[in-house]
Parts: C-alpha cells; sequence; structure tokens
C-alpha cells in the first residue's frame, strides 16, 4: 500500500497557480463538451506532474487526456495518453485502479470507432493487467444505491476505481460502505 503522501485524497495541491488555471479550464472545457480542446490541457498537465515526482495524480491526468482525445476523436493521441496512463498505473502496482480503466477507455474507443486503438491497448496490456479481486467487485456491488445520509444516489467515480474503502457521497461527504 502506499503512504499518505502518496494518497491522492492526501496530498495538498503541488501545482502553480498558472498550472492549477489550465486545469480548471481543461475541466470547464472537457464538461462543456470541447473535449478536443481540453485533452491537449490534460495532456500537458500530466507532464508537469511527472516533472513533479507526482505520478498518481499524473497517471489520473494521462486517462482523462485519453477519454478527452477518445472523445475528440483524435485516435492516435488517445492511444498514446493511454499508454502512458496504464503504464504509469502498472508501475504504481495500483491494480484496480489500472483493471478500471484499461476497461473503460477500450469500451469508449470502441464506440467512437476507434478499433485499431482499442485492440492495440489490449494486445499491449492484457496479460499485464490483472482483474480486481473478486471481493473487491462483490463489495462495489454490495454498495447501498443511496447515500444513507443525504439519499443522493451512490457514483462510483473514476478516481475511485473499485476501491469501495474510498467511496464518499458526492454530496454531503459521508462515507459509503458496503451493505452487510
Ligand atoms: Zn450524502
Amino acid at each position: 500500500m502506499f503512504s499518505d503522501s502518496n494518497d491522492p485524497y492526501a496530498q495538498g495541491n503541488t501545482l502553480r497557480p498558472s498550472e492549477q488555471q489550465r486545469l480548471d479550464e481543461a475541466n470547464q472545457l472537457y464538461e462543456d463538451g470541447k473535449a478536443g480542446q481540453a485533452a491537449p490541457l490534460f495532456a500537458r498537465i500530466a507532464e508537469v506532474l511527472t516533472a513533479n515526482r507526482q505520478a498518481q495524480r499524473a497517471a489520473n491526468l494521462h486517462a482523462q487526456a485519453a477519454q478527452a482525445y477518445a472523445a475528440g476523436s483524435d485516435e492516435s493521441a488517445a492511444l498514446t495518453q493511454a499508454r502512458s496512463a496504464l503504464n504509469l498505473f502498472l508501475k504504481l502496482n495500483v491494480e484496480k485502479r489500472t483493471h478500471y480503466f484499461y476497461t473503460s477507455i477500450r469500451k469508449e474507443l470502441t464506440r467512437q470507432g476507434m478499433d485499431q486503438a482499442a485492440e492495440a491497448l489490449t494486445k499491449e496490456f492484457a496479460a499485464r493487467v490483472s482483474p480486481p479481486a473478486p471481493a473487491a467487485l462483490s463489495a462495489a456491488a454490495r454498495l447501498p444505491a443511496n447515500c444513507p445520509q443525504c439519499g443522493a444516489p451512490v457514483r462510483i467515480s473514476d478516481a475511485q476505481g473499485l476501491d469501495v474503502s474510498k467511496v464518499e457521497c458526492a454530496y454531503c461527504g459521508t462515507p459509503i460502505r458496503p451493505l452487510i
């Protein structure tokens, strides 16, 4: 497991204000449906985070860049970013996160008609990405559909992957635990 300093939830913000602004801008563009414009910004911030030795955040940003490039119809850039994300996730040994991204990016690439990129990832990574332990999957399946505190629907975010120990209500922050 990682020490607290590597936990993305415990990290302080290591981006400079100009870089943080670029990240905010990228998130805004992405939310506005301008994925193609957001993608190179995500990719650039991933490079900055790599240089700052923030591997976990860098991997997440590469993953976001891959999703954005896929949505923005740039197959070869999507593949490059997906490779960077997967190689970093594998190096960090975050198995559930790796598997979650591996599955979701191939699904998205296929949905976008980018079959060659999806197949390339399968060829390169299938043997290296181990599926999450059945215990983790069944724990995820046992999460309540709604927050016990405020009733909001429970969503497992991309960043949380299938790590049920880190699921919180997106609205009120109440930790969500699997039902017994
Ligand atoms: Zn709640």
